[in-house]
Order: structure tokens, then sequence, then C-alpha cells
């Protein structure tokens, strides 16, 4: 019978914070693939475990991910965790996942410490809808892509940022994000750890108290998403600057009967079918008394 994978998640910076029953899965699986050794290495002599380690990481990801799952293949049970929080998550382990679900090999996830999720619940935003990005690229037309994807985002939005870096992800975001600046931030830093501290700002402020300050420690960016409302309330400005009749019009001309056009007039200019039947009659009208003037 073929081992089962078990995704381990670890302590995000405070150490209580490993879970009893991962504790007991990494003292029982026959091997654990860690994305750092020498960092897990520490984590492991702490609670006392003395599995043998392999490395799995970024850069060994694919030809490593098959010689797991032929281990696996021999039975063998195997635990995955990262030098922190739940592996797969900006860490290495959705390739091997998805490979083991492909081998038909069972796939389990052992829940813990997550720095997105701990993030976003401190942050005091929108916690219903929300996006996680994890790290926004860092080449520059993939990152102008993402970052011109998110500036009428609705949803609460998530980035992992690096201090060193998080001068240039504010600016980025005052610029791309509509009313960037007035959107609000949590900075959420070094969570679970003796010194954490969340931020409830916005991004203009945050700039500013950068200007003096060095970034320090590692961080979560929550930030506000766009006003549903206020992009509404755009797309029905932007409608007015045409006439009802033209509106309608632009629809026929492609391919709708006069009521599947007056209907979609209705819906952007977010007002009933009666509104526009009453303002066609009044535009043509209008134009009547405007010819024979
Ligand atoms: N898989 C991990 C998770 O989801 O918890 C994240 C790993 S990712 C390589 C590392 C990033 O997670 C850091 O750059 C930072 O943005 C965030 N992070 C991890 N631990 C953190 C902490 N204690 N406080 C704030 N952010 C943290």
């Amino acid at each position: 019978m073929d081992g089962i994978l078990y995704l381990c998640a670890t302590p995000i910076g405070n150490l209580s914070d490993m879970s009893p029953r991962i504790r007991e899965c990494l003292e029982s699986v026959d091997l654990i693939a860690a994305e750092d050794t020498r960092n897990s290495i520490k984590l492991l002599n702490h609670f006392d475990i003395h599995t043998p380690m392999t490395s799995y990481h970024e850069y060994n990801k694919i030809d490593k991910a098959m010689s797991l799952i032929a281990t696996l293949r021999e039975g063998k049970n195997i635990a995955l965790i990262t030098d922190a929080g739940t592996p797969a998550i900006s860490d290495p382990g959705e390739d091997l996942v998805r490979m083991c679900a492909e081998a038909g090999i069972t796939v389990t996830s052992l829940p813990g410490p997550c720095a997105c999720i701990t993030a976003l619940t401190l942050s005091g935003l929108n916690t219903r809808r929300f996006v996680f990005e994890g790290f926004i690229p860092r080449d520059k037309k993939e990152r102008a892509q993402v970052l011109k994807s998110l500036e009428n985002e609705t949803r609460t939005m998530i980035v992992y940022e690096a201090p060193h870096h998080l001068k240039g992800m504010l600016d980025d975001l005052a610029k791309s994000l509509n009313g960037g600046e007035n959107r609000k931030i949590a900075l959420c830093r070094e969570l679970t750890k003796k010194f954490e501290e969340i931020d409830r700002t916005t991004i203009r402020a945050a700039i500013t108290k950068y200007e003096t300050e060095e970034p320090r420690g590692e961080y979560v960016l929550v930030i506000e998403g766009r006003d549903a409302g206020e992009i509404r309330a755009e797309e029905e400005a932007r409608w007015e600057e045409i006439s009802v009749t033209e509106h309608v019009k632009m629809y026929e001309d492609k391919g709708m009967d006069r009521k599947e056009a007056m209907k979609a007039a209705a819906k952007d200019r977010g007002v009933g079918k009666r509104d526009i039947y009453a303002a066609l009659e009044k535009e043509s009208g209008k134009d009547s008394v405007n010819e024979q003037g």
C-alpha cells in the first residue's frame, strides 16, 4: 500500500503554536521533507524529533517530487514542512501535492499557523470576501499586470512582503490602486512574536511613516478593497455622457432587439426599463421639436 503525504503547518514565530497532532505526525512518519533542512533541524531539535530529513525546495521541486513519490510508493509516509507556516502557500508544496494527487497518492493536511489568515483576522478590514496575492512579482512587466488587475478589486487584498521591498510596495500600491493613497491598510508585522505589531492606517500615512523609519521584520499587508458603490456610480456617470437613444442604439447595432437593448441600457444606468422607455419618448419628442424648429 502507498504511504501518505502529510502537509504539516509549523509556527510562524511562536513555538507554542506547534500542535500536538503535528508533533506526533513528525515523530511517526518515515521521512520529513523540509524546505531548508538547516532551518528545520532547529525546530525538530527543540521538540526532540529525530525523524530523517531530506530537502524539498523551490529549485529541486520537480525532480525531488518524483523521488518522494517513489518513496511514498514503497509504502513510506512523508511529512512536508517549510521554513514557517502552511506548506504550499507562497512556499514549495503546490507541485508536490498536484503530482501526488495525479499519482493517486493520499495527501492530507494538518492545519496550523498561516501568516495570511492570521493577518486578515487582525486587520479590522472586511473578512467576508478576500483575495490572497502572496508575493507580488518583482519582474516589471508581470508586476504591472498584477497591480493593474487589482486597481478596482473590491475584495480585501492580502500581500506578503519582505522588509527591504516594503517601501517600494507601498509606493506601487498608492499609484496603482484607484484612490490608492486613501485606502486603509493593516501592516501586520512579526505575527505571533514578541514584537508583534498591527498598524491599521492608510497607504499614504504608511508611506510617510517609513520615510523616517526602516521597515524591520516580516510583513503581511492587508489592503482595503475598492468601494463597489463608487465603481457603480462612476460607471453610471460614464453613461450620462451619451443619450438614452444612443445607448439603446449601441446595443441594437450589436444585434440585440429593441427590448433586449432597452434592458441592457437600463442595467448599465442602474434604472428600470420604464425609465428608459420614458427617456426614449422624451428624447424623440425633443428631436421632433428640434426638427420642427
Ligand atoms: N507559507 C507561509 C504561510 O502562509 O504562513 C508563508 C511563507 S512565505 C515564504 C514568507 C512570508 O510570509 C514572509 O515574507 C511574510 O510576508 C509572511 N510571514 C511569515 N511569517 C510571518 C510573521 N511572523 N509575521 C508577519 N509575516 C509573516
